[in-house]
């Protein structure tokens, strides 16, 4: 088996923190002592040149606690306004224990519209850019008061994991209220086993991640199993590791138990990075057999191998690219319209300014743009 990688290898790192860790709901309180020493151990990686972006759980649990809200699932404005209330305090916890050690904590709220359009994604992947080179910590969360339910990520795991391959982060560590990735649902089944390094994201694997999470903390194993894909398939290793102990992070350089999930060696452009990990498809472009075979050539898709268009894209939109039989080939950023691209499929490049009445780009989808499954 492949050995686990060493945390002082790492040069850029997402900590994600789950709300369970941050918050007591007995106390209706932040554990400030266990930030404090998480703080030490990210202090330590920051100290030795290493970039660190927190992802911070906990702006709903502790709204909810101090507005003393029902247990149980909350309304959609009550769990905006918990955000709201909670947030502020959150963002001071993290700004005031940081700047104890030298740090200055920058503020980013996101939605998923932030990290899937490509024009908000740029916008927020140079911010986050910056505020690094100004040897900044920026600490993130999802923007949980303007999100609706159809329009959010609701867990900070696949969060983490796109925050991590948009600012091409090499490390994403999930700190959890478990240990790592289990056989089978620990709780369910005491014969579970951890699993500590786990080489590919296999259907098995999958199989192995059971249900939801606590009343707390929306993530169960399969939402972090999702944060895995994103980051592992982008060029970013992912570890579970235990953060209900003081110094986390430094636990796992230690060796304390914990899951690697492991990504393939040659990571792919950072442009490719955002496309395969970008969830939200907007159409597919159907290509035949001449081109699909073009494709794993490495050439671009032309209009000509092009039989159909599903979907209302628009140009730079992502698509994804299938065969006739409905397989899918891989995604990419498409050069035109809906609209457009059906006027054009099957017709030669060189048609293309007399069948849209303007010059257009020769290629469907730029060997630059697109990323194959197995890529
Ligand atoms: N963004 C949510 C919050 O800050 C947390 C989502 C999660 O628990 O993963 O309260």
């Amino acid at each position: 088996m492949t050995p686990a990688p060493t945390l002082a290898s790492f040069r850029r790192i997402v900590v994600k923190v789950g709300s369970s860790l941050l918050v007591d709901r007995a106390k209706g309180a932040l554990k400030r002592d266990w930030l404090a020493a998480l703080i030490e151990d990210i202090a330590a990686l920051h100290k030795r040149g290493a970039d660190v972006i927190v992802v911070s759980s906990g702006a709903i649990a502790l709204g909810r606690t101090l507005l003393a809200l029902p247990k149980g699932p909350l309304k959609l404005e009550d769990s905006q306004a918990a955000a709201a209330i909670g947030q502020i305090g959150l963002a001071r916890a993290w700004s005031e224990t940081l700047s104890a050690h030298g740090m200055v904590a920058g503020q980013i709220l996101l939605t998923l519209g932030d990290t899937e359009e490509r024009r908000r994604y740029l916008n927020a992947r140079a911010t986050l850019g910056r505020l690094m080179t100004l040897r900044a910590v920026p600490v993130v969360n999802e923007n949980d008061t303007v999100a609706t339910s159809e329009i959010r990520y609701g867990d900070n795991d696949r969060l983490a994991a796109r925050v991590a391959t948009m600012a091409s982060a090499d490390l994403l560590i999930l700190l959890s209220d478990i240990e790592g990735f289990y056989t089978a649902p620990p709780q369910d089944d005491p014969a579970a086993t951890l699993i500590p390094v786990v080489e590919r994201i296999t259907p098995q694997i999958e199989a192995m991640a059971g249900g939801a999470g606590s009343e707390l903390s929306r993530g169960g194993m399969r939402t972090k199993i999702e944060a895995g894909r994103i980051a592992t398939t982008s060029g970013t290793h992912m570890v579970i590791a235990d953060g209900r102990v003081a110094h986390p992070i430094r636990r796992i350089a230690e060796g304390a138990p914990c899951t690697w999930f492991l990504t393939p060696s040659n990571p792919v452009a950072a442009r490719k990075i955002w496309i395969t990990g970008s969830l939200e498809p907007k159409g597919a472009v159907i290509v035949d057999a001449g081109a699909a075979a073009a494709l794993k050539r490495g050439k671009s898709l032309l209009p000509a191998g092009v039989r159909a268009v599903e979907g209302r894209f628009a140009r730079g939109d992502c698509v994804v690219i299938r065969d006739g039989a409905g397989a899918e080939l891989g995604r990419g950023l498409v050069a035109y319209d809906a609209a457009d691209a059906v006027r054009i499929i099957g017709r030669r490049s060189s048609d293309i300014e007399r069948l849209l009445g303007a010059p257009g780009r020769a290629v469907m989808v730029h060997r630059d743009d697109m990323t194959l499954a197995g890529d």
